[in-house]
């Protein structure tokens, strides 16, 4: 029985884990009978089905989305005295992967309609030393990869795919991770895909690459006791790979599930746009896998962004930013030399957006008390537009 004090959190979990919870549990008495604890069988199996999952020949199991982009990076010959292009709004790991590279990470601004990088304002910070460019496909929907191949033939680029928040994205005919040389994944629980603690993928087309991230993840070593490269220990551990293993036929329905959330929110919100209130542009179709549902509440709107957040919070709606401050102004990066006014499109849509409850399992009549809190904080004197969006009283 629903009532409308009753919370819509943010992201539910439960929803993914309890139907499993029998087989998890299954899965973690198997391992103490085996003892296989480090780079087990469960890790090449996950390593080749999440490999195919996103049509590319390798995947090498790290232990974070993080470490993934820094030792992909390093594995495609990325180091000090390179340039690497990446957006200034982006979660911080993107600039985190990148500097451990030891290389100078070049920050670009984005395309607020879709708040994805700007292609065309990463071309005008192309240098001789630029060496790769890292996009973002931000909150599950790719860059364009026609675009992106253009830019890196163009230039020589080589292309490193941040697809933390992209599992089995689509778009042009290319999934998420499939575009460029190489490309990192998270396992952070709460990703389209995620283990039960921390847990990252490289994944490439390129053996050699391959090769050199299997060494680097396990202390730089292709064989016992012989280091052939500077490594570190970043695997991703059996445990979490047999729980990925056993999520990963579910994925793709998962996705399914986001991308019917997305398109009742697009439906309800439509009449809200001539407030001001906008969501991000999809322009992947059923390609965009719905990471986070993200709205804009532009400078025009009717409403301020931390007022209608407050709203949403007293109704029981929980929301969240992504992200407030783009990389550039993060306090620890001041050496970078950057400061306010640099990336303006970044700095404004991190005024301006505000996501929404979004996870599979999330209920149509979810979506609606959603949308109802933020009409009547909008409209707060009407009550009876509030009757438009919903089916039943609530
Ligand atoms: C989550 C995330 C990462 C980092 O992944 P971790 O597994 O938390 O290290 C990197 N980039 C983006 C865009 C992310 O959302």
């Amino acid at each position: 029985m629903s009532n409308s004090a009753a919370i819509v959190p943010f992201v539910d979990l439960s929803f993914q884990h309890d139907p499993i919870q029998a087989e998890i549990t299954q899965q973690v008495q198997a391992l103490l009978e085996r003892g296989d604890f480090i780079l087990g069988q469960a890790v090449s199996d996950f390593e080749v089905a999440f490999a195919a999952a996103c049509n590319v020949p390798y995947g090498i199991g790290v232990a974070s989305g993080t470490e993934a982009i820094a030792l992909g990076l390093r594995a495609c010959g990325i180091g000090p005295g390179d340039e690497v292009l990446l957006p200034t709004n982006t979660f911080i790991a993107t600039l985190i992967g990148v500097l451990q590279t030891g290389a100078t990470p070049i920050l670009v601004d984005c395309d607020p309609t879709t708040a994805l990088i700007d292609l065309v304002a990463a071309e005008k910070r192309i240098t001789p030393k630029t060496r790769a460019i890292v996009p973002v496909h931000l909150y599950g929907q790719m860059v364009s990869p026609r675009q992106l191949l253009d830019l890196a033939s163009s230039y020589d680029l080589l292309i490193f795919e941040d697809a933390a928040q992209a599992h089995m994205a689509e778009r042009e005919g290319y999934r998420a991770g499939a575009i460029g040389v190489a490309a990192a994944f998270s396992f952070y629980p709460s990703k389209n895909l995620g283990a039960i603690g921390d847990g990252g993928m490289v994944v490439t087309q390129d053996e050699i690459i391959a090769q050199t991230v299997r060494s680097l993840r396990n202390y730089g070593s292709p064989r016992k006791y012989i280091h052939t490269d500077y490594g570190i220990n970043s695997r991703l551990d059996t445990l979490q790979a047999a729980v990925l293993k056993l999520k990963l036929p579910y994925l793709a329905g998962w996705n399914q599930a986001r991308n019917e959330i997305a398109q009742q929110y697009d439906a309800l919100l439509q009449p809200l746009q001539a407030s001001g209130l906008e969501p991000i542009q999809n322009q992947s179709g059923t390609g965009h896998v719905y990471h986070l549902y993200v709205i804009r509440i532009g400078a025009s709107c009717l409403i301020d962004r931390t007022i209608l957040q407050e709203a949403l919070s007293a109704a029981g709606i929980q929301t969240g930013i992504h992200y407030p401050i783009p990389c550039h102004l993060q306090p620890a990066y001041h050496d970078l030399g950057y400061g306010v006014g640099d990336f303006p499109k970044a700095e404004a849509l991190s005024h301006e957006i505000l996501s929404l409850p979004m996870y599979p399992g999330m209920t149509g009549e979810q979506v609606e008390r959603v949308v109802t809190a933020i009409d009547s904080a909008l409209y707060p004197a009407e009550t009876s537009r509030r009757s438009v969006y919903t089916t039943s009283p609530v």
